[in-house]
């Protein structure tokens, strides 16, 4: 095949030999062809040497298994805490070395982006009270009833920041991972820790946390652009990962349910 497809395109590249050889040009046409051809079958012959798409099905036990991996990972690497590895890791679909890249890359521009900002001004605490920028309520400055992002000096009450994060958890899906401040303007992020924190003194915040974890481990499918995907069964839980591979694959989840991989993805849960 590759002989005879470089010889007869060898033979297109010289002007035809015809009677009026000297002004004779090449054939282009017949040139094209060859040429399309040859591309044609080598991306064939490639299709056929490339990997087939390779998945596993991941349980809830093993998802937040291995986003415990990833943060884990984070927070040793980039020396941040769990709450910022969670802001980062859903910023970058979940893929660890992404991340790793965009970070060392360009540190200053992701932490703006994502209000994970480094300068936090100095809240002088010894003011002794404050208002509440939203309930205008006068609060101990010093004491437990007024708290702030740990990325901006914004301090409201806890019963304030309670309904803040409540609502967000309520009303913003999987967008309550990447809560800011609610000063306007601000953008500074409001981790993990903060939302937990403030949760504790809410009546029915056990509820609230227990949806925040929901949101969590969807984050890990839903924000992994199209690498992971639900099993599109109603009532199945599983999930599966596509690890590797090219192409699409008849994917078989351990529900027994079957699905094309290529299939329309699932996001309403
Ligand atoms: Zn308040
Ligand atoms: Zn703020
Ligand atoms: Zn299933
Ligand atoms: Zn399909």
């Amino acid at each position: 095949m590759d002989s005879c497809c470089s010889s007869s395109s060898s033979r297109y590249l010289h002007p035809s030999r015809s009677l009026d050889g000297w002004f004779a040009q090449p054939d282009y046409d017949n040139i094209k062809f060859a040429e399309y051809l040859n591309g044609f079958m080598r991306e064939y012959q490639s299709t056929l040497l490339q990997p087939k798409l390779r998945y596993t099905v991941l349980k809830e036990a093993d998802i937040r298994e291995h986003q415990l991996q990833c943060m884990t990972e984070v927070c040793s690497k980039l020396c941040v805490s769990r709450s910022s590895a969670i802001i980062l890791l859903r910023h970058c679909n979940w893929n660890v070395s992404m991340l790793f890249d965009k970070w060392f890359e360009e540190e200053d521009d992701v932490r703006n982006k994502l209000g994970l900002f480094r300068k936090v001004p100095l809240v002088d605490r010894s003011a002794g009270s404050f208002t509440c920028e939203i309930c205008f309520e006068t609060c101990d400055a010093g004491g437990d009833l007024s708290i702030s992002s740990n990325f901006c000096g914004h301090f409201y009450c806890i019963a304030c920041w309670a309904t803040y994060v409540s609502e967000s958890i309520s009303n913003d899906g999987v967008g309550c991972l990447s809560l800011k401040c609610p000063h306007p303007g601000c953008g500074a992020a409001v981790g993990e820790d903060l939302i937990l924190s403030v949760l504790v003194t809410k009546l029915n915040g056990d509820a609230d946390k227990a949806k925040h974890s929901q949101y969590l481990l969807r984050s890990y499918v839903e924000d992994s652009k199209g690498k992971r995907k639900w099993c599109p069964s109603p009532g199945c839980d599983y999930v599966v990962d596509f690890v590797g591979g090219y192409g699409t694959c008849d994917v078989s989840c351990l529900c027994s349910y079957r699905f094309c991989s290529n299939c329309p993805e699932v996001t309403v849960r």
